[in-house]
């Protein structure tokens, strides 16, 4: 065969290809985006695949460049758009040979592929084979020595897109997080209809192989019963679990596709359903939710996710040696990593096998370490109140539960996990209403105490409910130290759980800092980070700050829509956060915002003036059918002067009539309604470490307890690890982390992404031109 006439010298600009496969994920536009807009960023040309290993296997009119506008309006867009596909005959080594001699045809040496394990494995073949197949060419005489010069190595990045979470390594998949979120709508949706009925669901959600989406769906749900396949029951007498003596008015049971008993056979929905009806004796419906699970825009976390995930995969492109292994990009925690592909993929091979071994408890083992966390979690929260587990009474604490400064999403639901872990443990969870000044009431003789005890059924009804039940209050103890330090005698606390924000922070150090003068204060005072503001000492995470963000996404995709019919048209969204800019920039990461102005950078006439002309520049070249509308987000407190509608009014008299501005505020909108999978599951598991961490003190004298740092402690997300932090002593955050007057850290970790949200936009390329 005649060699195809291609360039021999490769092209100027490096060509990286990127492809979706296996089964769609929302967060895959998202990747996708970000691959080309980054490659395009580092001078590097950037070709989609067209469905998937297909696109790489035909060739021709399936592989074609991208360029910038290409991408634009693709973060909030469902599914994937350069399509995907489940292909044969790349499972053939003649198919690969195809594929490869494609890629060389269109001067490609870099592929970065999103997709699932199979996916996944399939590029690595790829990857291992390629000098192989290139040798193959030239003896085939379909490509010459010359020709493949250029191209003896290949680089393959994986990032992994599947909505089942199956892949080990990471933590989150991307695309796992937002099809919670369906899931957790449909099921607080039935939640109603069952209550009102005394009614049973079995509801039936994805995960053939893997029961993340039934794990974490039953944690947000408040699940009666859950059924994975990797634990299959032990026997179905749990099943006769005295449901009306709990007094419960609703039964859920979430079933994932794959569950199965201990002899791998397959558990079905209706049969779940007949026990329920013939053994309970109870009015039972089942919802199989099927395809609506995959669909849909994504999540506020699935955007940044692939957004993030999908610029590191470019930057290990570039960074690959011929010999490195094929990295996927993962996450543990809040940190983007590279891990070697196949370490990935093996392991969750492990652990497929295992389960068909029937080997289940080396199963769960396997699965990653938060996999396991979750589901204890899980069964503290469904089996609650279970004697056989109580400490010795000597170690049983009274623990006081206490919600400080605005309210957040994931308050209830902390507050819930706590109760559950105490009940479990023999320990009193009390709950203090109204915060601060609820406590020392009843020291100011008001008859009404706001201390009381919490019964399970009270708490488990918080399960998807947004805001504070036990109310919340900003106000400080040192408005009465000597009160409160009574009161917590008067109740005789063992320990104090606070879940707030900065207020929280900074009424645990108040308390810490008092100890010396009130003995009362020597107990253990535990801050769980919970306010939209992400601005507590000691975490990258706090609860709330994801319902934040989505609910902020929401808003700004249903402006960004008016704006783009109304064409030219920029819209100014004015973002809470107080004196920390984290909402406004991860909110701008993730709907693409042209600019972010937050309080740590500051607005002034030179900035407002050089955006003004990149606003200009960029309706410009934007045509077409990606026309969309702009986005700029503010916080509230970037500036005093240029205010939102002072921007919003200035761009648009310095537009001159090129395009429209309008300013506007979402308000207390932001802190969302009900709270969202991602907060409530993070609320739980945080919860329940901050109890064990509190446990971990039962018995001890208070001067042991004062003397120990962390003993005044914030449970929070740093890098790759979930840990406490002391507040006090010379490593202790309020010295060495806060930022009293500006109340925040004093290091952010997400200050960077400002650079990437300008990256992506195409701020920061019309900067450096300047
Ligand atoms: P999902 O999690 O949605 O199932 P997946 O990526 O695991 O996604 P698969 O159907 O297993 O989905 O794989 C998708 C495609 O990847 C296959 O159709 C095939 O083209 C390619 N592929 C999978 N396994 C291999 C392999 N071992 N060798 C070569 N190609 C493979």
């Amino acid at each position: 065969m005649e060699p195809a006439k291609i360039p021999v010298q490769p092209p100027k600009k490096r060509r990286i290809g990127v492809l979706t496969s296996g089964g769609d994920a929302p967060g895959m536009n998202g990747a996708v985006r970000a691959v080309v807009r980054m490659a395009i960023h580092c001078d590097c040309e950037a070709y989609a695949v067209f469905e998937g290993y297909e696109g790489l296997v035909n060739g021709g009119n399936m592989i074609r460049q991208l360029h910038w506008e290409d991408v634009r309006g693709w973060l909030s867009r469902g599914g994937t758009l350069i399509g995907s596909a489940r292909c044969m005959a790349f499972r053939e080594r003649a198919g690969r040979l195809r594929a490869a001699k494609n890629m060389i045809l269109r001067g490609i040496d870099a592929l970065v592929v999103c997709g699932g394990d199979g996916s996944l494995t399939g590029a690595d073949v790829f990857r291992a084979e390629w000098p192989g197949l290139l040798s193959d060419l030239v003896a085939a005489g379909e490509l010459t020595q010359e020709q493949i010069a250029p191209y003896t190595v290949l680089n393959i990045v994986g990032l992994v897109g599947s909505i089942d979470n199956d892949m080990s390594g990471t933590d989150a998949t991307i695309g796992c997080y937002s099809s919670l979120t369906r899931i957790c709508d449909a099921v607080d949706d039935v939640f109603d209809t069952a209550f009102s009925h005394q009614r049973g669901f079995v509801i039936e959600v994805m995960g053939r192989h893997c029961g993340w989406l039934a794990l974490m769906s039953a944690i947000s749900t408040g699940a009666d019963w859950l059924f994975i396949p990797e634990n299959p029951p032990r026997m179905d007498g749990r099943m006769r679990c005295n449901r009306k003596e709990r007094g419960k008015r609703r039964t859920i049971v979430i079933v994932a596709e794959g569950a199965q008993d201990r002899h791998l056979n397959k558990i079905a929905s209706s049969t779940i359903k007949d026990i329920l009806t013939e053994r309970l004796g109870l009015d039972t419906r089942t919802t199989v939710l099927g395809h609506t699970q995959r669909g849909g825009a994504a999540c506020a976390y699935d955007r940044w996710l692939s957004t993030l995930q999908g610029v590191e995969a470019v930057r290990a492109v570039l960074e690959m040696s011929p010999q490195s292994p094929v990295p996927v990009i993962t996450i543990r925690e809040n940190k983007i990593m590279r891990t070697p592909l196949m370490d990935a993929v093996q392991a969750t091979k492990d652990v497929t096998a295992k389960i068909h071994a029937k080997d289940f408890d080396a199963a769960m083992n396997e699965r990653d370490a938060e996999f396991k966390e979750y589901y204890h979690a899980y069964l503290n929260t469904s089996t609650p109140d279970h004697p056989k587990m109580y400490l010795p009474e000597n170690k049983r604490m009274r623990i006081a539960i206490i919600h400080v400064g605005a309210p957040a999403g994931g308050m209830n639901q902390a507050t819930r996990g706590a109760v559950a872990y105490c009940l479990t443990r023999g320990h009193t969870p009390l709950a203090i209403h109204n915060g601060f000044p609820g406590l020392v009431r009843h020291h100011a003789d008001k008859p009404i105490s706001s201390v009381r005890e919490v019964k399970w059924l009270e708490s488990d009804s918080w399960v998807n409910e947004g805001g504070s039940d036990i109310g919340t209050n900003r106000s400080l103890p040192s408005e009465d130290m000597e009160g409160t330090a009574k009161c917590f005698e008067l109740y005789k606390f063992d320990a104090v759980f606070v879940v707030g924000g900065f207020e929280a922070f900074t009424a645990v150090s108040q308390l810490r800092q008092a100890r010396d003068k009130y003995d009362a204060f020597k107990i253990p005072l535990i801050v769980l980070p919970a306010t939209i503001s992400n601005n507590v000492p000691g975490t990258e995470y706090s609860l709330g700050s994801d319902t934040c963000l989505n609910t902020l996404i929401d808003f700004c995709d249903a402006i960004r829509q008016s704006a783009s019919s109304s064409r030219r048209r920029v819209f100014v969204i004015e973002t809470q956060g107080g004196k920390s800019g984290y909402i406004a920039t991860t909110a701008g990461l993730a709907v693409g915002a042209v600019a972010v102005y937050i309080p740590e950078e500051g607005i002034d006439i030179k900035m407002l003036s050089r955006d003004i002309d990149f606003l200009r520049d960029n309706f410009i070249r934007d045509k077409g059918a990606n026309r969309a509308g702009k986005i700029i987000l503010r916080n509230e407190c970037a500036s005093s002067t240029y205010t939102t509608q002072f921007v919003a009014d200035m761009f648009k008299e310095e537009a001159k009539g090129r395009f429209e501005s309008r300013a506007a505020v979402p308000g207390h909108f932001q802190q969302g309604g009900k709270p969202s999978p991602m907060d409530r599951v993070r609320a739980l598991r945080m919860s329940i470490k901050c109890m064990q961490h509190i446990e971990s003190y039962a018995g001890k004298s208070r001067d042991a307890i004062a003397a120990d740092p962390l003993s005044a402690a914030v449970i929070g997300v740093k890098g790759s690890q979930v840990l406490f932090s002391p507040m006090g002593g010379v490593d202790g955050l309020e010295e060495t982390e806060t930022d009293w007057a500006r109340r925040r850290p004093k290091t952010e970790f997400w200050l960077e992404l400002q650079d990437v949200v300008n990256v992506l936009s195409g701020r920061a390329a019309s900067r450096s031109q300047e």
